[in-house]
């Protein structure tokens, strides 16, 4: 069974698409956030970043870079977030890799990207140290 979005590629179902190439598409959130939320996704269909391959993560990054501003400009927006839900656990609702861009304007009574995580973990320095090393170990 294929995700929403790969019928949206197939043009099974409607969508408001605003960019297109060889393997990325662009369109509207169905349920926007703010006017001009806008969804970037690999037209191949990736569950998470993690299994997407590394020269369509490229176009992924290309494609996002030339929407943001696309994005702000159309709605004079004053800044966007710009996100992925990677994994259900962090509230990933459809299984196919897309990034939000969400318009941002003064006293919109959004937060910042900092409020999405639960409460603080209170980390030693040596456990900050062992982290950071075992990061750099599997990049
Ligand atoms: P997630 O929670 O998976 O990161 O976000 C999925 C997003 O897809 C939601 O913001 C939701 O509004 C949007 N969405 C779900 N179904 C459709 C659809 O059929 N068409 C469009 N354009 N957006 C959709």
């Amino acid at each position: 069974m294929s995700t929403i979005f790969t019928q949206i590629v197939e043009g099974e179902i409607p969508a408001r698409i605003v960019y297109e190439d060889e393997t990325t598409m662009a369109f509207l959130d169905a349920n926007p956030l703010a006017p001009g939320h806008t969804l970037v996704i690999p037209k191949d269909e990736y569950e998470r970043l993690n299994d997407v391959p590394d020269d369509v993560a490229s176009d992924l990054y290309e494609t996002i870079h030339r929407l943001v501003p696309a994005v702000e400009d159309s709605v004079d927006a004053d800044a966007t977030t710009v996100a992925f839900n990677n994994g259900e656990t962090a509230g990933q609702e459809v299984p196919h890799v897309h990034c939000h861009i969400v318009p941002r304007f003064e006293g919109d009574g959004g937060g910042p990207i900092h409020a999405v995580a639960g409460d603080r973990p209170d980390l030693a320095d040596d456990e900050l140290d062992d982290i950071a090393a075992d990061i750099e170990s599997r990049a």
